[in-house]
């Protein structure tokens, strides 16, 4: 699999154009590209695109890339960085002068989120076919197998959001943006519900970074640490496997270089607009 990050920030953007933070002015005068994010989104083999947020106009864009081979779109949850739904109407007749060419998108998302897509006026006649899924599932896609499994991120009463499993020519990529840390039941039903073996590409939360939070819906450092240690203990990653934290806020983390010098220590790599991985 190849995957392209055509967008790695959280919610606000990185810089946010309304914060006069010093990492956000340090980012906006920076002369260089990898220092400004847009909101989190990832292209694999140009086939599977995971999230639909409100920069994939913009990213798409910057990164010279067409989306209409798209075949598959996953959808972890329902926060407005993560699903922006008017992006549907892109795919409408209205809007796109080769229409009757565009091949069919197949929709996986929960219940929950489902509803709203088939609620919204954007996802009509839009070729799309829609598949609600349920963690811990195994759901074939051509030659993919996809695995939703449960986030530990709140999103509203009636939503949970999912993670997904992505495994193909026996290799195994872990999406795991929006989350907080792990633990050992979740490892154990990784391995169990799942038959989980090795990850080989574990993508995971960074947002609040550097700082000290109660808040369990999203890794800092250290519970990005712990969450890794947790994962070893049970098998799941061992030193062959590839770990990029993904998905910054720009209030608890500091520009691409800094980050990548605090990360690296750990052999993790930090996710950038644009970068490219294969597994
Ligand atoms: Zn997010
Ligand atoms: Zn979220």
């Amino acid at each position: 699999m190849e995957i392209v990050f055509l967008g790695t920030a959280a919610f606000e953007g990185y810089p946010n154009p309304f914060c006069n933070g010093e990492h956000c002015l340090s980012a906006i005068s920076s002369s260089k590209n990898i220092d400004k994010r847009l909101r989190s989104a990832v292209l694999i083999d140009n086939r599977v695109l995971i999230d639909f947020g409100p920069d994939i106009v913009a990213s798409s864009q910057k990164l010279g890339l067409n989306l209409s081979k798209v075949e598959l779109l996953l959808i972890t949850h329902s926060h407005e960085d993560h699903l922006y739904i008017p992006n549907f109407a892109m795919r409408q007749r209205a809007f796109n002068n080769k229409f009757d060419e565009l091949i069919d998108m197949t929709v996986m998302a929960s219940d929950d989120v489902m509803k709203k897509i088939i609620e919204s006026e954007y996802s009509v006649d839009a070729k799309l076919i829609l598949k609600p899924v349920a963690p811990f599932k195994t759901y074939e896609f051509g030659e993919y197998e996809i695995t939703p499994v449960p986030a530990n991120h709140y999103v509203g009463e009636n939503e949970k959001g999912l993670l997904y499993l992505i495994q193909k020519d026996s290799k195994t990529l872990f999406y795991a943006t929006d989350t907080g840390p792990f633990d050992n039941l979740y490892a154990e039903n990784l391995k169990n519900k799942v038959n989980l073996n090795k990850i080989d590409l574990l993508i995971l939360d960074a947002t609040l970074g550097f700082t000290q939070s109660e808040y369990l819906g999203h890794n800092t450092y250290e519970s990005f640490l712990q969450t890794l240690s947790i994962l070893k203990t049970h098998d799941l990653l061992d030193d062959s496997s590839t770990i990029v934290a993904h998905h910054f806020s720009h209030h608890h983390n500091p520009n691409f270089h800094e980050l990548q010098e605090l990360y690296s220590r750990e052999n993790i790599l930090v996710s950038y607009d644009g970068m490219k991985i294969k597994v």
